[in-house]
């Protein structure tokens, strides 16, 4: 049987509570335990699909098509393990399931309520984790603060779980803020005190606190909390603000948390191995020179909206010494009457990623015709390999009102259509063509070249595709189709072989992308836009 650590935040949002469970799941992962992730998030989408990245990131996509907050991302990039459906739940899954369950009369006879029927239910999910994996020990984080009235059914089903499978079975983490007041120069306790009531209000006291704070804190204000929360001292862990994220498994490490939960979970301590993640940290510590990569998008106000294509970037500056600097542009500015040349003077390369709708695509669209005409290095994802078609469609194969019907219904050359099953599918949310499918890679050209494969598996989030009615046309011309998916005669990579570095790609390699192994893609394109 699995063991569980569970997560929870309190005080504010945003404190890194993903960073905290990826951290203690790499710790618990480098002594030999087999680890599983999981996040409930308590809103009443289904999932965060129809969701504007503005208000929540970034929607990453697991293997098998799940589409899920941006914290998985954490989570896979720092286990480098593949999470699955069964890692990410949302009260819109929950509920969902619950009602659908009383229509089909699972529950006949009974008032359907919070508790026991919800509850239940997360707690079937929380258990459907730690049987599908087979995890020694599985980390769950719950989004949100505690207090929230969305997460009240979480903790509760929380503290049945403890309950029911005792103290050797289940860990609480609970992460909190420990603030300075500007002026009086003093750490304040209270409101940790203050979470950690509400938390023991709902019949949860924490087995480790871990306090975000500026500087590390000292025994009397760790006996103080010990004290107000019944939490030992030796159980309170400083996460002090850090340069760099990869140091903050190595603080936790220093500060024995992984030994606290596996003496609590009677678990052997084994010897850590982690001797890659401190290689990495001395990476990230001593890169040399900058590498300057223009993201063209239209959510550019919000980072996270582009959270693992920037990762993505800046791993494979690792591999070369360099440190990738990200200047975000808005496409909506560069429709205005700008002068690129001048915009994109100190550019090294420029990215498109991948998006949806029509705000921004002329901008879009302009980038990559600077991109391509300028001998700029240039990678497109998604959205920006479609565009990166339109563009070449329209000024040099000619064919002006090239479009996608996403943009123009009735456009009269739909050189990027809906695809054949997708014209029926009314329904929004998790429609789309999803998680990993199968790329062929024509032998010879820049693709095969950075895999080295024959085939590849890559993840998708799209409902659009290259229509193969201009193939022909585009190849005359000079565009070559580099990846394909067989089985659904689809393009999945375009390239030019007469420009410095032109890709683009119908999948997300974001997504593969980790601190210690760098996506092909993304290699070649930082490699050639230092070569600029
Ligand atoms: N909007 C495009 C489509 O649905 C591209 C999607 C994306 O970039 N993820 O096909």
């Amino acid at each position: 049987m699995a063991k569980y650590v569970f997560v929870t935040g309190g005080v504010v949002s945003g404190l890194g509570k993903g960073i905290t469970a990826s951290s203690l799941a790499l710790l618990l992962k480098s002594r030999g335990y087999k680890v599983f992730m999981q996040k409930f998030d308590p809103y009443f989408n289904v999932d965060p699909g129809t969701m504007n990245p503005i208000q929540h990131g970034e929607v990453y996509v697991t293997y098998d098509g799940c589409e899920t907050d941006l914290d998985l991302g954490h989570y896979e990039r720092f286990i480098d393990e593949e999470l699955n459906y069964t890692s990410n739940i949302t009260s819109g899954k929950i509920f969902s399931s619950v009602i659908e369950k009383e229509r089909r009369g699972e529950y006949l006879g009974s008032t359907v309520q919070m508790i026991p029927h919800i509850t239940n239910e997360i707690k079937n999910k929380v258990f459907e984790a730690g049987h599908s994996s087979g995890a020694d020990i599985v980390i769950t984080e719950i989004g949100g603060t505690v207090g929230d009235i969305e997460s009240q059914p979480y903790i509760e089903t929380l503290r049945q779980i403890q309950y029911e499978l005792g103290r050797e079975n289940t860990f609480f983490v609970h992460c909190t803020l420990i603030p300075l007041l500007f002026g009086s120069d003093e750490l304040k306790t209270k409101p940790t005190q203050n979470s950690v009531k509400d938390l023991r209000n709902m019949g949860i006291t924490p087995d480790a606190l871990v306090c975000r704070v500026p500087y590390p804190t000292e025994d009397k204000l760790k006996n103080k909390l010990s004290l107000f929360c019944s939490v030992p001292k030796e159980n309170i862990i400083d996460s002090v603000d850090v340069g760099n994220i990869y140091d903050i498994p190595i603080n936790y490490y220093n500060q024995h948390i992984d030994e606290i939960i596996l003496k609590q979970f009677g678990l052997p301590i084994r010897k850590a191995d982690l001797a890659y993640w401190r290689d990495l940290i001395n990476t990230v510590d001593n890169l040399k020179d900058e590498v300057k990569i223009a993201l063209v998008g239209k959510y550019v106000e919000l980072h996270d909206a582009y959270l693992s294509v920037h990762e993505a970037l800046v791993h494979a500056g690792y591999v070369y010494n360099k440190k990738v600097i990200v200047d975000w542009v808005d496409s909506e500015e560069l429709e205005k009457d700008i002068d690129l040349k001048e915009r994109f003077k100190d550019i090294d390369g420029i990215l498109v990623p991948g998006g949806f709708g029509n705000r921004g695509i002329e901008g879009k669209i302009k980038a990559i015709n600077y991109a391509r005409v300028n001998n700029i290095p240039f990678l497109g994802i998604c959205l920006g390999m479609q565009l990166a078609v339109i563009e070449f469609a329209r000024n040099v194969c000619k064919l002006e009102d090239a479009n996608s019907t996403e943009f123009d219904p009735t456009c009269k050359n739909p050189i990027i259509d809906l695809m054949a099953d997708q014209k029926s599918i009314i329904n929004k949310g998790g429609t789309l063509r999803l998680g990993n499918y199968a790329c062929e890679l024509k032998k010879g050209t820049l693709a095969y070249k950075d895999y080295k494969q024959d085939t590849i598996l890559e993840r998708h989030r799209h409902r659009y595709e290259f229509n193969n009615d201009y193939k022909e046309l585009l190849e005359k011309k000079g565009m070559v189709f580099s990846g394909k998916n067989v089985q659904a005669d689809l393009v999945e990579i375009i390239e030019l072989p007469g420009h410095k570095h032109f890709i683009a790609s119908q999948f997300h390699p974001e997504f593969k992308s980790r601190p210690t192994k760098a996506h092909p893609l993304f290699m070649s394109f930082i490699k050639a836009s230092i070569g600029k």
